[in-house]
């Protein structure tokens, strides 16, 4: 049997399809879509192939033929409709096929060069066998003096249940710096308990459809037509927070159900926890398929077996779920759709929405977009038709909308305030304290980490391999940094001046704490920020804690915003919201405006009335004033004359090349070259703009550039852009690579 088999390699003029033979004893294994290990160019180690084709009529090859080694699967996880898929994802992001293909296969069987390895690395996990103290000062005193080492260490000191595959998958750390560590007594392997399993942790009780409200009835027998003519349409539901979405989802999943076929829910990652899950569960019991990046890779593996094996008819999971080997699916939908975690940020980067589409399309299935506060482009599509619209204005349940006031900061200062909680805020605390009701408080992310600097001299600690400022943990008085996980022991000393007049800088979520316990000392708060929640089951252990023990304030980043129903959280404050305000790219306004109502949001949504208090230094800003109004047309308008004016998406398509490589100069003269070629021979079909530093220069040693392309995609755009990526791979030098990304979420 002759079998066509493509080759798992990064480089991308290696994307054909190589002849192999199947020896006569594998052939009834053989599939179409099952990976295979075979010999590949000169040398003896084993590559990753996959069968794209078979056939067992042929013609006698000219040249000797090899035999494929062995197989990898046991069962094919793709079949034509994928790899066809797997070629339209290569095309349209610039990325080649195996790596479009890696996206639908179970995840954890990443293979270096032996095949070997493939099938033998069984996940385990990491403990720390010496107290945080002692390794800590095996640092400081140059026992440990490895980087990789003090990286891991560092890793697993504020990091519960780590596996291997976490630290090398994650971390890009080697087998043989864990073996150090643990030849060197620091750490411990330890066999996997059972993992929990998501569900049999559910104490669910079984719930049946509620009765829907008119508006809610609206949007099921408005979809449900498209669902019943199994055609394929894409809607979106424009529903206020709280309109009761997710009731919707439910029934419509129902029907799709009855009608044999099955579903796929995604939601963002980050709210994708017990609570999310919880509704789904209790409505169709063990009919589901669970798919999360924090789930460990064997466990996803078993999940993505179920699936295949059509043991279950819906899949929730995050962006990469879209990919799951569901067959025979009549609905695909996307809760809170203007979530930017439906895009990925790593090669290839797609847009879950448009894999979506092309999905629905293929099945003739209907897709289902729902927000209080969709994208501007999905918006905009609802506008002209291309996705139908559908509208819910009230809440569930009786429960009213919040009442938005907007704080001015200024009045604050001339009244001397000077901590970050306004007088007006906490009062509102105070009352809410008073009340036995609980409250929110949100800072934005970005921009307030903590992070150190020296007083004398203004020198900031940044990481050393990337253009960033480390964070500053101050817990366990670690610097770390967010991007590449490179760490280092506080330092006392300046490195520039050697002064010892170091402090941490920025009003962290740790700090609002502080200064919060100092105004109400007696008050119960919790934390929620990428500093307390890295440990599996962390976030939801936080909102169980909230929820249940009646916390009196939850502090957090925007993963509060996220997928939880606390009917007791009657006061939302936002402390940060100028931060979110200040940012300036094109999308930056839209991110604003969605984060900050769907803060808002969280406040009041049962039957006591809520309350929300935004802290500003800009009151009259437009995005605050539409938050204010509960409007989010009244934003749409604005913002889509803008978009228009300037030229940005969705009126016009964005390709960002970006040139990287480890030394800048270089990097400089390559994305120059780049933007030579783009300009040359352009008859105004685009744009090119010059090459420009992106906001974060250097990111794990390495130099990036820039060169923006400003068009209206179409197949001859595209043909003449693979044009030129061809001219110009052929003269930049060797070292420097290029990653290109359509429709960037931000620049
Ligand atoms: P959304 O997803 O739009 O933010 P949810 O689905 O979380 O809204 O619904 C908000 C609240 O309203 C939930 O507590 C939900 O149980 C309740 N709810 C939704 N639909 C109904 C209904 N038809 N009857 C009664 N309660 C409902
Ligand atoms: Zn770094
Ligand atoms: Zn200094």
């Amino acid at each position: 049997m002759l079998a066509k088999i493509l080759i798992n390699t990064s480089v991308n003029t290696l994307n054909k399809v190589y002849d192999y033979l199947i020896p006569e004893e594998l052939e009834k294994e053989a599939e179409v879509g099952k990976r295979v290990s075979v010999s590949f160019g000169r040398g003896k180690d084993l590559t990753e192939g996959l069968i794209v084709k078979l056939s067992t009529e042929y013609e006698e090859p000219k040249y000797k033929l090899k035999y494929i080694d062995s197989f990898l699967d046991d069962i094919s996880y793709l079949n034509e409709s994928r790899l066809k898929l797997a070629k339209y994802i290569a095309y349209v992001y610039f990325c080649n096929v195996y790596d479009a293909l890696k996206l639908m296969l179970p995840p954890g069987t990443k293979s270096k060069n032996s095949s070997k390895s493939i099938e033998t690395r069984k996940d385990k996990k990491i403990v720390l066998i010496k107290s945080t103290d002692e390794i800590m000062q095996d640092i400081e005193s140059n026992v440990i003096k490895s980087a990789k080492q003090i990286q891991l260490l560092s890793f697993l000191m504020y990091t519960d249940n780590v596996l291997i595959s976490d630290v090398i998958d994650g971390l890009s750390i080697s087998r043989s710096v864990i073996n150090t560590a643990q030849k060197n007594g620091y750490i411990d392997i330890v066999e996997c308990d059972k993992e929990r399993d998501f569900l049999k942790d559910l104490h669910v009780e079984r719930s049946t459809s509620l009765t829907p409200t008119d508006e809610q009835k609206n949007v099921i027998d408005g979809i449900s037509r498209y669902i019943y003519d199994e055609e394929y349409k894409q809607c979106l539901i424009h529903g206020v927070t709280g309109s009761g979405k997710t009731e919707v989802y439910l029934q419509l999943i129902e029907r799709v159900l009855d009608q044999g076929r099955k579903a796929i829910v995604l939601v963002p990652e980050i709210s994708l926890t017990y609570q999310t899950v919880e509704r789904f569960v209790s409505r169709f019991g063990n009919d589901i398929a669970i798919l999360h990046s924090k789930m460990t890779i064997a466990k996803r593996k078993e999940e993505y077996k179920r699936i295949k094996m059509g043991k279950v008819n819906i899949v929730i999971g995050a962006r990469s779920a879209i990919f799951a080997p569901l067959d025979n699916i009549g609905l695909v939908i996307i809760d809170e759709e203007h979530d930017t975690s439906y895009y990925s940020q790593t090669k290839p980067k797609y847009s879950t929405k448009d894999i979506a589409a092309y999905i629905c399309k293929e099945e003739n299935a209907v897709l289902v977009l729902g927000s209080a506060t969709p994208e501007i482009s999905t918006y905009n599509k609802a506008i002209n038709g291309t996705i139908e619209l559908f509208e819910m204005k009230n809440r569930a349940a009786n429960a009213k909308l919040p009442q938005i006031e907007l704080i001015s900061l200024r009045d604050d200062r001339i009244m001397g305030n000077t901590s970050s909680i306004s007088l007006a805020l906490k009062e509102a605390i105070e009352e809410n304290i008073k009340n036995k009701e609980q409250t929110m408080l949100f800072l934005n992310k970005r921009g307030y980490n903590s992070y150190l600097t020296c007083k004398e001299c203004g020198y900031v600690f940044n990481c050393p391999n990337c253009d960033v400022a480390m964070t500053y943990h101050k817990t366990n008085n670690l610097l770390l940094c967010h991007y590449c996980s490179h760490a280092e022991r506080n330092v006392h000393i300046c490195p520039k001046c050697g002064s010892e007049q170091i402090s941490s800088y920025n009003l962290g979520t740790e700090k609002l704490e502080e200064e919060l316990k100092e105004l109400f000392p007696k008050i119960s708060v919790l934390r929620m920020d990428a500093d307390t929640t890295i440990a599996r089951d962390a976030q939801a252990k936080i909102l169980d804690d909230f929820k249940n023990n009646n916390i009196d304030v939850l502090i957090g980043t925007q993963m509060i915003s996220k997928g939880h129903d606390m009917p007791n959280v009657t006061l939302v404050g936002i402390i940060g919201a100028d931060s979110l305000l200040a940012m300036n790219d094109f999308s930056a306004s839209e991110r604003a405006f969605s984060n900050i109502y769907q803060v808002s949001g969280r406040a009041g949504r049962s039957t006591k009335e809520g309350r929300v208090l935004i802290q500003t230094s800009d009151s009259e800003n437009y995005i605050l004033e539409a938050v204010k109004h509960n409007d989010y047309n009244e934003f749409f308008d604005k913002e889509i004359d803008y978009r228009k004016t300037y030229g940005y998406p969705p009126f016009i398509d964005i390709l960002l090349f970006e040139v990287s490589g480890a030394n800048l100069e270089d990097v400089k003269s390559d994305a120059e070259k780049l933007y030579n070629i783009l300009s040359y021979d352009n008859q105004n079909e685009y744009r090119v703009f010059s090459p420009k530093s992106p906001y974060i220069q250097k990111l794990n040693n390495r130099f990036r550039v820039n060169v923006m392309v400003k068009a209206k995609l179409n197949t001859a755009i595209y043909s003449k852009m693979y044009g030129k990526i061809k001219i110009y791979n052929a003269k930049k030098r060797a070292n420097a690579s290029l990653s290109i990304t359509k429709n960037p979420t931000f620049i």
